[in-house]
């Protein structure tokens, strides 16, 4: 099912949760709505579902406009973060609870129970109260619930929030394995850039009630359209310094002597004289000599194949990311180049960024 979001807009009261958004999620995509908290994502997918009514625009579903259809007649699987699941029934029941709404008859749903509990890997937990399960299996078996009755679409808010780290990243491969299996177009609510990175196709990043970027993770991370979007994505966060351009060069504010030919630089934004420059920490590497930065290393975190090392500067501290080949000492001076820098403008309080106008 073809989703489009057309001029959406939602207001409560003086609170303008969701500003002109314009997006279509294609049949099959899997799509995160992501951004932090406040910032509208909820009320979007709350609009999607037909639990929240738009203020303005509209919504559309293949071509469908969806203004006069209830939640029930969207033909729509959720899932919360909550699980949501009753606690007087078996998983089994919860999960046919869907079918016994549309007085499907009880072999019929039991066949239907058993495929989807194969598919989510609860076969053998089916007789169980939610209170006998961990949160990862209750989460399983709310997504079965969300899926029994072979929805158009899948929406998902939040859905491994209170689930450890480990969990969360088996489940959301899980998720991602049976979405393409299923060919379902699903959205996807998450705070969490890294979770939004590593399932989905496409990424809407909002801020304020607006749409900062809609792209594949790639476009996001490699071709941000603001400084908002540049900030959100990769951990470590982007270093930022403050920035002059003159004649081909890129010049650091505080550090004169750091000095980038322009090349390496993409624009972002055009700035007329003073900027920023983002680095990711991965966009460095260290040089013998003729180094365009020379610094001091000031700390060190090792994670296995990776180091960060956090380096002065008169402008701020900033991070590089080395793989871990060599050992690093707090103090040890190093030269490093710039294989990739970002340019954004920094004359405009905005920075770039989509905003409501209020
Ligand atoms: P979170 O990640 O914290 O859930 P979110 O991105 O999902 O946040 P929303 O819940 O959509 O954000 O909220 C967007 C804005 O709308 C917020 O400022 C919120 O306070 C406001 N808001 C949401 N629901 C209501 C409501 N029923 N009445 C008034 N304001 C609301």
């Amino acid at each position: 099912m073809k989703i489009q979001l057309k001029h959406l807009t939602k207001k409560f009261k003086d609170v303008v949760a969701v500003q002109d958004v314009n997006c279509t999620i294609e049949n099959g995509e899997m799509v995160c709505l992501l951004g932090p908290s406040g910032c509208g994502k909820s009320t979007t997918l709350a609009m999607i579902a037909g639990l929240e009514m738009p203020t303005e625009g509209a919504i559309y579903f293949d071509g469908q406009d969806m203004s006069g259809f209830e939640a029930e007649h969207r033909d729509i699987g959720m899932v919360f973060q909550d699980y949501a699941l009753y606690p007087h029934m078996t998983a089994s029941e919860n999960i046919q609870f869907p079918l016994k709404m549309k007085s499907v008859k009880k072999k019929e749903r039991l066949e239907k129970v058993n495929q989807i509990a194969e598919m989510l890997q609860i076969t053998k937990l089916l007789h169980r109260k939610p209170g006998q399960l961990s949160g990862g299996q209750q989460q399983r078996v709310a997504i079965a619930r969300a899926l029994v009755k072979q929805p158009k679409i899948l929406l998902l808010d939040e859905p491994f929030s209170n689930l450890d780290a480990r969990l969360r990243i088996e489940l959301r491969e899980d998720i991602r394995t049976l979405q393409k299996k299923l060919g379902i177009t699903t959205i996807f609510v998450t705070h969490d850039q890294e979770e939004a990175m590593s399932i989905s196709d496409r990424i809407i990043l909002m801020n304020q009630g607006c749409v900062q970027q809609y792209g594949t993770p790639q476009e996001l991370y490699r071709s941000p359209n603001n400084l908002f979007v540049a900030r959100f994505l990769g951990n470590p966060p982007i270093n930022m310094f403050h920035c002059i351009s003159e004649k081909q060069h890129i010049r650091i504010l505080k550090e004169p002597d750091w000095r980038f030919k322009e090349d390496n630089i993409i624009h972002v934004n055009e700035i007329s004289e003073k900027g920023i420059l983002g680095i990711r920490p991965e966009d460095f590497s260290v040089v013998s000599d003729c180094g365009q930065i020379h610094t001091k290393i000031a700390a060190i975190q090792t994670l296995g194949k990776e180091v960060y090392l956090r380096c002065q500067s008169k402008d701020a501290p900033f991070i590089v990311c080395l793989r871990w080949d060599k050992d690093y000492q707090i103090g040890d001076l190093l030269e490093l180049n710039v294989n990739r820098g970002y340019l954004f403008l920094a004359d405009d309080e905005k920075e770039g960024m989509i905003l409501n106008e209020k």
